[in-house]
């Protein structure tokens, strides 16, 4: 089977592991483990950051930074496709006692001129907007990402009405490739940012959230308070410093690959339409008589496996498991 659910399927190679197995550790909690503090200073100078923190997965980043950047009753800006709305189990209100403000705008993307009318007026009738989350690459929208401008843009929106810039950026080094923007560019026009490690990077889990000092200190007090203070992470932290060394200039393979499937899968009979493929993801819109169940049992048959992506789609994802060797298969293939 040929596994193109999610790039969060990938196994540590060798090297991955060996670089692992030779990591020096300490007790986090103590903040004593080197190879994490290595790790983290790796990651916020990377992004022009003066800290960073290592977290279990990006649901807990996130969560910890929307924690940090909010206080209870207070109103987030995101759009209604966000991960931080939809699929962290509405863990903004669980968690940080906050409501969303969705933008639709149908790009999938917000954009700095959604934001202003979003915004409520200081009226005690209304709960204060005080943050912006935006996603890059956008997941729900085939992977597409933000031109740097719009993020600049929408930072100086934030600046200008008080508000703090959260970026979800999963897959931000996904986005990074296509548009070749330095990462410390990218960093001053976020508070936060929040990048995983497990994706398409290859590292087997864990993220990092980045940002000032102060918030980084704010954010270790809500992740030991969350149940995220672990102790001897740097077996996993050197994944992360080998996935941020080796990992990233190769994501362009995976782009390349995308586009190859995306080709193969615009031919097929049932498939309406695929968006366009801008990094790793696929969307493929599937024709309402065939029905999403369909697609989905006659791919597995030919030994492909992808995802229902709400009703009407499917989505496929390549990452650093995928060969090319695969890709021709699938190219070769008699749907
Ligand atoms: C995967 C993902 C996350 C984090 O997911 P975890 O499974 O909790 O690591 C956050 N945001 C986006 C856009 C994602 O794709």
């Amino acid at each position: 089977m040929i596994d193109f659910r999610s790039d969060t399927v990938t196994q540590p190679t060798e090297q991955m592991l060996d670089f692992m197995l030779r990591a020096k550790v300490g007790d986090d909690v103590f903040h004593d483990d080197p190879t994490t503090l290595e790790l983290e200073r790796f990651g916020a100078e990377m992004f022009g950051k003066e800290a960073a923190l290592f977290c279990a997965s990006g649901t807990m980043s996130n969560q910890i930074a929307i924690k940090v950047h909010t206080r209870p009753g207070d109103e987030m800006i995101c759009h209604e496709n966000a991960h931080v709305y939809r699929y962290e189990g509405g863990g903004m209100a669980f968690n940080s006692g906050v409501s969303p403000k969705l933008v639709n705008n149908p790009s999938g993307k917000i954009e700095a001129t959604d934001i202003a009318d979003l915004i409520n007026p200081d009226d005690p009738h209304y709960p204060q907007t005080v943050l912006v989350s935006l996603e890059d690459t956008a997941n729900r929208a085939g992977g597409i990402y933000y031109d740097i401008h719009e993020v600049e843009r929408i930072y100086h929106v934030c600046k200008q009405n008080g508000l703090m810039l959260h970026v979800d950026g999963a897959r931000i080094f996904n986005a990074l490739t296509e548009t070749g923007v330095d990462p410390a560019v990218y960093g001053q026009f976020a508070d936060s940012i929040s990048i995983c490690l497990s994706k398409g990077l290859g590292a087997p889990a864990g993220t990092l959230l980045i940002g000032n000092q102060e918030f980084i200190r704010q954010a270790i007090r809500v992740r030991k308070v969350f149940g995220g203070g672990m102790r001897q992470t740097g077996y996993y932290a050197a994944a992360g410093i080998y996935a941020l060394q080796n990992n990233i200039l190769r994501l362009k393979e995976d782009h390349l690959k995308a586009v190859r499937i995306g080709k193969v899968l615009s031919k097929l009979p049932w498939v309406n339409t695929v968006l366009p493929v801008q990094t790793n993801i696929i969307l493929a819109e599937i024709d309402p008589g065939y029905t999403v169940e369909n697609a989905i049992n006659t791919l597995q048959k030919h030994g492909i496996a992808c995802l229902a992506f709400g009703k009407t789609r499917i989505r496929l994802v390549t990452h650093l498991g995928i060969t090319d060797e695969d890709v021709e298969y699938v190219e070769n293939l008699k749907i």
